[in-house]
């Protein structure tokens, strides 16, 4: 039996145990999911997946050749009004799926040549997704388990996936609260994200890329700009340039008004060019170098 699957099996009756007064993430909603009660995410008992495949519009470290193998899991625990998966995200479009069934996609992802099981957020399925992957690994899942997340995550739950997930790449979205709370109703997300992102890194360290240019391991953060500075991109990159200056970073500039942007005039436009370059600058002076195009 591999070493996964026994911290797999050591970890999982917590894990699901949870979902019975639900603190999966720090909205800590305390709900019986398995009564069929809901929280803010709107996730009950089930697992709920929108769609899956090789994707290639990720980090050229996870896309490689064949492309990073994607599943987009339905429901969100953040829930940004701007957000660019609105349907999967606020209005729960996604078929509900048993975790054999996840463990079997996994498979055919592996098999159809992908770098990697690319899980786009996870956090409120937590539980079914760590039993998917024992299954897969009984099955012979060999490629590396991203967890790719908005950062608005239980640093208790993400203890336990170490020595489980092997990439983790969370979203760093706001420096300030007030903007936090504005456009997510998360008023401690910079608190709680910088308290599970130093989790992160002490689990997996920077991000470890083979010969071959693919991530195997590590840290890889995602911080999109936002018009009018609204991400707190200095408050950001400050922090994670304290971190380890050889964390990868990507700076994104496709921001594009989504969902329900259009009810708050300050983010419903794209970041200019000069915006985005002026947050890049920054990232540079601070010593960042990995993961976005230095000017
Ligand atoms: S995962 Fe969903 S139900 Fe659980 S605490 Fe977070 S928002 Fe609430």
């Amino acid at each position: 039996m591999s070493e996964k699957i026994k911290i797999i099996d050591s970890r999982i009756e917590k894990l699901y145990s949870i979902l019975t007064s639900c603190e999966l993430c720090p909205r800590r909603c305390r709900v019986n999911r398995i009564k069929g009660e809901k929280g803010v995410c709107r996730a009950g008992k089930e697992l709920v997946v929108s769609s899956y495949g090789p994707h290639f519009g990720e980090e050229p470290e996870l896309v490689g050749m064949y492309g990073s193998g994607t599943i987009f899991l339905t429901y969100c625990n953040l829930l940004c009004v701007y957000c660019q998966n609105y349907d999967i995200s606020h209005l729960g479009i996604g078929e509900p799926i048993s975790e054999e069934k996840l463990a079997y996609i996994m498979l055919s992802l592996q098999k159809m040549g992908c770098h990697n099981i690319n899980l786009v957020t996870p956090t409120h399925f937590t539980p079914h997704i760590v039993m998917a992957i024992r299954y897969a690994l009984e099955k012979g899942l060999k490629i590396p388990v991203v967890w790719n997340c908005s950062g608005y995550e239980n640093v208790d739950v993400i203890k336990q996936l170490e020595g489980i997930v092997d990439i983790y790449m969370p979203d760093i979205k706001y420096g300030y609260s007030e903007p936090a709370k504005k456009y997510s109703n998360a008023l401690d997300y910079f608190e709680k994200c910088k308290e599970v992102i130093g989790e992160m890194y002490r689990q997996v360290g920077d991000l470890k890329i083979n010969s071959k240019g693919i991530a195997e391991r590590g840290l890889l953060i995602r911080h999109l700009v936002l018009p009018d500075n609204l991400g707190g991109s200095e408050k950001v990159l400050k922090f994670i340039a304290g971190i380890s200056k050889n964390t990868y970073v990507n700076i994104m500039d496709q921001y594009r008004p989504c969902g329900k942007a259009y009810l708050y005039p300050e983010i419903n436009r794209r970041p200019t060019r000069k915006e985005f370059i002026e947050v890049i600058k920054i990232a540079m002076s601070l010593g960042l170098h990995r993961g976005f195009k230095r000017i």
